[in-house]
C-alpha cells in the first residue's frame, strides 16, 4: 500500500488519484509518557496497524490527490543515514570538479572507505513544504535518491536478512550546500531533506534493485539513472550501517545520488520521480 501524511497531519492511503483518509487508525497508537522512545511510533506500529488500515480504507472519506499538501511520510526519524557516493558516475563527477570536491579528499573516496554521514532529523520536510535556500551566496544542489525507511530495530543485520527490516520506500532529496565543511553540516540545513510523496510499503515494492529515478528542474532534465547502478545496493547498505549502529523504526537511508547534480535557486521547481513510487514537485524558496 501507499501511505501518506497530508494537510494538517492527516493519515491516508493513496489509491490512484484519491487518498482515503484513515486518520482514525492513529487512535490505536500507544499513548507515551516521557521519555518518548526514539524513532517513529507510526512506522514502528505499522505491522499491527495494517489490518485496521485495510479494514477502514474502502469506507474512508476520499479526497483528490491533486489538492493535498503532502508532508514527509515519516514524521519522527531518529536519524537520516546518507550514502555519500554510491554511484560510480557520480564519484567520477565529484572527483573531476573542484566545485564539488573542494580539495577535500574525503569527498572523492568510494563508499566502502568513506562510510556514511548523518543528516539532522530536523532537516526533514515533505514536498509541499519546499526547500528554503539558507545561503543564497553559495551553490546549493539537488540530489535525488531512493530513500529506504526502516521498519523495525535493526542491529548487526546480515545482507541476506536485511530486506525484512525495510518498511518501505519513498523519494528522497538530499539537498546540499557546496563547500569545505563536513557533509553533516552542509546537508542538515532546515528543509534540506525532502521525503515524499508517500511511503510505498515493501510488500508492494519487494525489489528496489532496478528502479528508474530522475529529477528535472523547471522542466530541464538533470539526473536520470537506475538503482541497479548502486555500488552498494540496499541489503549491503543496511548491513554496513548496522555494523556501526542500530537503526530504529522510521530511520531513513538515503542510498546515494547519481551523476548530474546541479544548482537550484529560489523560484525553481524540482520534479523528482522514482519508478514504482511516484513523482513529486518541490518548490525552491528564498530565505525569510
Ligand atoms: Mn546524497
Amino acid at each position: 500500500v501507499r501511505l501518506c501524511r497530508f494537510n494538517d497531519n492527516r493519515f491516508g492511503v493513496v489509491q490512484g488519484h484519491l487518498v482515503r483518509d484513515v486518520t482514525a487508525v492513529l487512535d490505536a497508537l500507544p499513548a507515551f509518557r516521557y521519555p518518548l522512545p526514539l524513532g517513529d511510533a507510526l512506522i514502528a506500529a505499522l505491522p499491527e496497524l495494517r489490518e485496521r488500515i485495510a479494514a477502514r480504507t474502502q469506507s474512508a472519506p476520499a479526497v483528490a490527490v491533486s489538492g493535498l499538501r503532502f508532508l514527509s511520510p515519516v514524521a519522527n526519524p531518529s536519524k537520516i543515514v546518507g550514502a555519500p557516493v554510491n554511484y560510480n558516475k557520480h564519484l567520477a563527477e565529484v572527483a573531476s570538479d573542484p566545485n564539488l570536491h573542494h580539495q577535500n579528499v574525503a569527498h572523492t573516496l568510494p563508499i566502502r572507505q568513506i562510510g556514511f554521514f548523518l543528516k539532522a532529523a530536523s532537516s526533514v520536510v515533505g514536498p509541499s513544504e519546499g526547500v528554503v535556500i539558507r545561503h543564497p551566496d553559495r551553490r546549493t544542489d539537488h540530489e535525488v535518491e531512493l530513500a529506504v525507511v526502516i521498519g523495525q530495530r535493526a542491529n548487526l543485520v546480515k545482507r541476506e536478512e536485511a530486506m525484512s527490516f525495510v518498511a518501505g520506500y519513498c523519494i528522497g532529496l538530499d539537498i546540499t550546500v557546496r563547500g569545505t565543511e563536513d557533509r553533516s553540516l552542509r546537508k542538515s540545513i532546515d528543509t534540506y531533506t525532502v521525503l515524499g510523496p508517500w511511503l510505498v510499503t515493501a510488500d508492494e515494492l519487494p525489489d528496489p534493485s532496478a528502479l528508474d529515478l530522475s529529477i528535472s528542474v523547471n522542466g530541464e532534465p538533470r539526473q536520470r539513472a537506475n538503482t541497479r547502478e548502486l555500488i552498494l545496493p540496499v541489503p549491503e547498505l543496511i548491513e554496513f550501517a548496522t555494523s556501526f549502529y542500530t537503526l530504529l523504526p522510521g530511520d531513513v537511508i538515503l542510498t546515494g545520488t547519481p551523476e548530474g547534480v546541479g544548482p537550484i535557486a529560489p523560484g525553481d521547481t524540482m520534479r523528482a520521480e522514482i519508478e514504482g513510487i511516484g513523482e513529486m514537485d518541490v518548490a525552491v524558496k528564498g530565505g525569510s
